[in-house]
């Protein structure tokens, strides 16, 4: 049976808010263009009012009411049938989520499989034990804890990966008996779209889900301050993530923050050169650097850094960037114009500040396309060495040793994730106590997570509480410790 989706109708007519189980337009609209091609407009949305948000929170807590008193298996359904229905329309969401950031094609289907693979685990996850039971120091007592949802959840995502992000909190917030008001990116409010659309075909409730399109800025307050709201889950900029902390931090509201980064690899002299140049370049370059836990900075030991970076130089010269509706394209163009601005910038600041390039892709000179490069001889004090770019830039460092290198790698405000190239064991394990990361990697690129284990980041990364698998489930529900006495 073919589920029929209606997101191309509704990004037409701005009919882009799900509030309630109604999809409805706005008072206002904004419109969002294609980052590889910017005459085409992509989609009109409807701009939320405050007073829509209040609405949204309003059905969310009457519907997690009766949401909550479903079975675990009746939750479980409806995340399965969700699945299946985002692959039947797989095709249909990988272009639309290449659409509204210009992720490559190829990653942008791998991102849309994820989402289908996270919806699939968390169908599963519901089923498992839930609670514990303990040993009483009374004979005639069975004490035991139960966890119960939180309430209504908010998520705020980034647009960055429109379909994975937005669904590793969905699901697990839905399938423990929450329900969610959701403000995605205004750059990913296409997929967003479409998701929601997935979720109601699946057969979830009406105001399970509530889908708010419009600006982070202007609705902040609405977001944060309804009294409805018992959780907010975020990932975005740290500047974001800090001000909603603050908005929140006077009321007892369950808070999970993940953040930027600014991901060193090293590579030392014992290391397998030509794989560690593949791995460091993917984790720099791929999905044009704007990943949270992409490869910002590389750290190479002077014995092999002459044939280190002849190797990174040569790959990135011949990184396939174009357009990104091309199978065979590698590297798209960044995610907007305004992100395209931000990540000129830091470039003027490194032609400003004298650095070398040893490595420049060859881009389009359009849109907003930016060719895929490598810097060196920058200083550590460097903006381009203390900010998250965002962007297709690498800087790469010589450094004497082992602990040079890792003194460097921690010298951030960051700790999202973390990469050592090496063949000793010794030294990875050496590397996986000091590294200050959330995430680390041995012989890999930083970026690539796994959908079923913990994932979020250390210092001015994270919250700490982490998202996915188990964790998930902990940051989603609350514990009940009940004592039953027998009379
Ligand atoms: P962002 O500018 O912080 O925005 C994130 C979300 O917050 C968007 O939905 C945005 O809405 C909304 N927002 C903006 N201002 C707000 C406010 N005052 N109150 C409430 N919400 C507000 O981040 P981004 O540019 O979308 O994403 C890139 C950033 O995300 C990078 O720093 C990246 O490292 C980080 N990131 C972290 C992870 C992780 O897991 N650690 C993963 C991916 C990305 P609008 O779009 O409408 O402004
Ligand atoms: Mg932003």
């Amino acid at each position: 049976m073919t589920t029929h989706l209606r997101t191309s109708q509704r990004l037409l007519d701005g009919c882009t808010l799900f509030i309630g189980g109604e999809w409805k337009n706005g008072m206002e609209t904004f419109q969002r263009f294609d980052p590889s091609s910017l005459s085409q407009c992509t989609g009109v949305y409807a701009m939320s009012t405050e007073e829509m948000v209040a609405d949204a929170y309003k059905y969310a807590k009457t519907a997690q009411e009766n949401w909550a008193a479903f079975t675990a298996q009746q939750r479980s359904e409806v995340l399965r049938k969700a699945s299946d229905i985002l692959e039947e329309h797989l095709e249909t969401a990988t272009r639309q989520l290449t659409a509204d950031m210009g992720k490559a094609i190829r990653d942008a289907r791998g991102e849309v499989l994820r989402s289908i693979a996270i919806l699939r685990y968390y169908s599963g996850d519901a089923l498992q034990p839930s609670g514990d039971v303990y040993p009483s120091a009374d004979n005639s007592t069975f004490l035991l804890t139960v966890e119960e949802p939180l309430g209504v959840i908010c998520a705020i995502t980034p647009w960055n990966f429109p379909f994975a992000i937005p669904t590793w909190k969905i699901a697990p917030a839905l399938v423990y008996g929450n329900s969610v008001v959701w403000k995605p990116a205004e750059a990913a409010s296409g997929s967003a779209v479409l998701l929601a659309e997935v979720f109601e075909a699946a057969g979830l409730p009406s105001g399970v889900l509530n889908l708010i399109t419009g600006s982070g800025s202007r609705l902040s307050k609405a977001l944060t301050g309804n009294e409805a709201l018992a959780a907010i889950t975020f990932t975005g900029s740290g500047g974001v993530g800090n001000r909603i902390r603050q908005s929140v931090a006077d009321r007892n509201i369950k808070i999970q923050l993940e953040l930027g980064g600014k991901n060193p690899a090293i590579v030392l002299a014992d290391a397998d050169l030509e794989d560690a140049s593949l791995q460091v370049l993917r984790g720099a370059m791929y999905s044009t650097g704007q990943r949270c836990t992409a490869t910002s900075r590389v750290y190479v030991e002077r014995a092999v850094s002459e044939d280190f970076t002849q190797k990174i130089i040569d790959k990135v010269n011949a990184l396939i960037v174009g357009d990104p509706y091309i199978e065979t394209t590698e590297v798209g163009p960044l995610g907007s114009p305004e992100q395209l601005k931000s990540v000129n910038q830091f470039l003027a600041l490194a032609k400003s500040e004298g650095v070398t390039i040893l490595a420049n892709a060859s881009a389009p000179d359009s849109d907003c396309f930016f060719p895929p490069m490598v810097i060196t001889d920058v200083s550590a004090k460097s903006r381009l060495v203390t900010d998250e770019i965002f962007g297709p830039i690498l800087v790469l460092q010589v450094v004497e040793n082992f602990q040079e290198a890792v003194s460097h790698a921690n010298n951030t405000e960051f700790g999202l994730s973390s990469s050592l190239f090496t063949r000793d064991l010794t030294t990875a394990m050496k590397f996986i106590k000091l590294t200050q990361s959330g995430v680390v990697h041995v012989n890999r690129e930083t970026a690539g997570v796994e959908p079923h284990v913990p994932f979020g980041g250390l210092k001015g990364s994270s919250s700490l509480n982490r998202e996915q698998g188990t964790a998930a489930r902990e940051f989603f529900t609350t514990t009940k410790t009940v004592y039953i006495r027998s009379t």
